[in-house]
Formats: C-alpha cells, sequence, structure tokens
C-alpha cells in the first residue's frame, strides 16, 4: 500500500486515539470523517490534497462492519484528493465505487451535522488537513461533543494537525498526558515549515512536546524508516476498531478486544525494533545473530521492558525461524501463545 507514494508523503502513520469508555453509547453506529477543502499548501502553489488511501481503508473496514460514515469538511463539497494507487485493489474499488465517491464529491458542511449521530470521529490525513479544519470552531464543537458523550477522537498521519485546538470541558488539551506517535519534528521542519504561514502542525507538535513531556524516554530506532508505514497503519485502524467495539458492544468485549490490541501493540513494537536493529548494524533477513532478543530488548534499546500480554499469554522469539534469526518479512519475531484462539496476533503482517 502507498509504495508509489513519495517519500515524503508516505503513510508514516500518526495515530491519536482517545476515548472513555464506560458508558457505551449503544445504537449509534455512525462515524464521522473530517477532511480538508485545502487545495494548496497555505499560500504556496503547492498543490495539497486529502489522502485517499487514509479514507478508503478505515471506510472499507467500517463499511464492511455495518457502520455508516457521512463526511464533513470546513466548507462542504468537493474535497482535493490525492495519493491515489488504483493498482491497489481496494483503492480501485471505491475509485470506480459512485455511492462512495459522490460522499467525496459533496461532503457535509460541519453545520448541517449532528454530532449525537456519531459515536467517533476520524480526522483523515494528506497534506489538505493541515489547513482549515483545526481552526473551525464548528468542528472542534462536534468532536467536543463525541469526545463529551464517551465517543472516539481518532486522527491518522497529518490528520493529527486538526486536534491542535481541541480542548475538554476543563479546558485541558485534548491529548495532554496521551502517548502519541507521529512526524519527527525534525521532518516537518524541513518540509513543512516554510509552507505552513498559519499551519497548526508546528502548534500541534510544540503542545505534544510540552504535554508528554515528562512521559518516559523512548526508544524510537531509526527515524522515518518507511519500512515501517504499513505495520503502524494496520495498527492504528486496528486499536480504532477495538475502541469502537465497546460503543456498539460493550465494555466485556471491549476488555478482550483492548487486551488483544495491546498484545498486538506489543508484537508490533517488537517487531520494529527487531527492524530498526537489524537496520542500525546492516543485517539481512535470515542473517543469525547470537542473543538477538538481548539486542533488541533492555532498558536504552530498542524495545525498553520485555513487553507482558495483558491477556496471560506468554511470548516466545522467533520460535518458528530460531531465536538468533532475523525474521524474514511477514514473520513475526514476538509471538503470543494466545494467538491459537484466532486472537493475539496481528490481521495482516505479510509486509512486516
Ligand atoms: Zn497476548
Amino acid at each position: 500500500m502507498g509504495r508509489s507514494t513519495p517519500k515524503f508523503f508516505k503513510l508514516i502513520i500518526a495515530g491519536i486515539l482517545f476515548s472513555l469508555m464506560f458508558k457505551p453509547a449503544f445504537g449509534q453506529k455512525k462515524i464521522l470523517f473530517i477532511t480538508s477543502n485545502a487545495e494548496f499548501y497555505g499560500n504556496s502553489k503547492i498543490p495539497a490534497a486529502n489522502h485517499f488511501e487514509e479514507i478508503v481503508i478505515p471506510y472499507h473496514l467500517f463499511a464492511k462492519s455495518g457502520i455508516t460514515v457521512d463526511f464533513i469538511s470546513p466548507e462542504g463539497g468537493a474535497i482535493p484528493l490525492g495519493y491515489i494507487n488504483s493498482s491497489d485493489s481496494v483503492q480501485k474499488k471505491y475509485l470506480y465505487d459512485a455511492v462512495f465517491m459522490n460522499k467525496l464529491k459533496h461532503t457535509l458542511n460541519p453545520k448541517e451535522v449532528k454530532a449525537e449521530e456519531y459515536s467517533a470521529v476520524f480526522y483523515a490525513g494528506g497534506g489538505a488537513a493541515m489547513f482549515g479544519v483545526a481552526q473551525n470552531e464548528t468542528i472542534q464543537n462536534i468532536t467536543k461533543k463525541i469526545y463529551g458523550a464517551n465517543g472516539v477522537v481518532a486522527a491518522i498521519c497529518h490528520g493529527t494537525a486538526g486536534l491542535a485546538y481541541l480542548k475538554d470541558d476543563a479546558g485541558e488539551s485534548l491529548y495532554k498526558a496521551k502517548k502519541i506517535t507521529g512526524f519527527p519534528n525534525k521532518f516537518e521542519s524541513s518540509c513543512f515549515l516554510g509552507l505552513c504561514d498559519g499551519c497548526p502542525y508546528p502548534t500541534f507538535m510544540k503542545s505534544v512536546s510540552n504535554s508528554t513531556k515528562n512521559r518516559p524516554r523512548r526508544h524510537a530506532g531509526r527515524a522515518g524508516d518507511p519500512g515501517m508505514t504499513l505495520l503502524e497503519m494496520t495498527v492504528v485502524i486496528m486499536v480504532m476498531l477495538t475502541l469502537i467495539t465497546v460503543l456498539f458492544f460493550g465494555v466485556q468485549a471491549w476488555k478482550r478486544g483492548s487486551d488483544r490490541a495491546i498484545c498486538i501493540v506489543h508484537i508490533q513494537n517488537v517487531q520494529k525494533g527487531v527492524r530498526s536493529f537489524s537496520n542500525l548494524y546492516g543485517y539481512v533477513e535470515g542473517s543469525n545473530v547470537s542473543n538477538l532478543q538481548n539486542h533488541v530488548i533492555g532498558l536504552g534499546k530498542f524495545v525498553d521492558v520485555a513487553p507482558v500480554c495483558p491477556g496471560q499469554g506468554t511470548y516466545s522469539y522467533g520460535a518458528n525461524f530460531g531465536t538468533d534469526t532475523i525474521p524474514p518479512t511477514g514473520e513475526l519475531y514476538a509471538e503470543c501463545s494466545l494467538k491459537t484462539s484466532g486472537e493475539h496476533e496481528p490481521p495482516e503482517h505479510s509486509d512486516w
């Protein structure tokens, strides 16, 4: 997915997921996708667009689960689309789907939307997402209402810019004390700062770094490694689906789903750790590295602490190909013992 897009627009996914999950809002099966009308980066003549794939893939998953998705943009109406890859089967399907494309042609004006009909908002990404969305007070109020009703607030990639000015009822930043993954500051500065007249992204990044300053530092591996993109996206969407589960199916199912999501994030972290380690030291897949697990996991290494499955599973490392072997593509280095019951395994990891 997305392999053909220019490097700095590749899907380095930034996902932020919030929820207060103890009062499920049953019976509300709608999700609001927030998109942008911006056709250029700020005042420049550089074309901007909404990221087609970042709209289509989540839309597809929600549609399959019987969840209705509506679209809004600050001004309503047709939105600019980009990063389209018609060789991808899902994108192709929707590109030629008249009903779906009609929704993008006629995105709703935020003023037409009743927040109480939605259980989640999703800020879609693409360069356009940085312009016109975050400052829109009607959109801010919609999100605030949904969040206040224990809904899910989610964003992908540069969609996170839309969160820049969101505050809760107490006036605190919505992402205060939350853990956030996203584009490194350095990357944002080099790519966007000159274009970003009035763009909320620098504000967002600064605010994020202030509000998360006291969190323990984690070893992030190699910044901006494009090989991690699909891996990130799968997890973000999976976690989002899990959070939405609680809205529709209740807390019991949520606990199971959340254990699963956490476990899969652990597996992902270890996988990223192994890949970062092998990139850094120049090992290819299948290489033998003695004590591989200890090179990857441990304080100050790629994964700070050995993960513990929240559902009482146990992890094995390299069980299928050797503990001291760099995993072949698609093979998981960490596996949870609960994977056999169809749980605690990433749904799609052929590219990991
Ligand atoms: Zn597990």
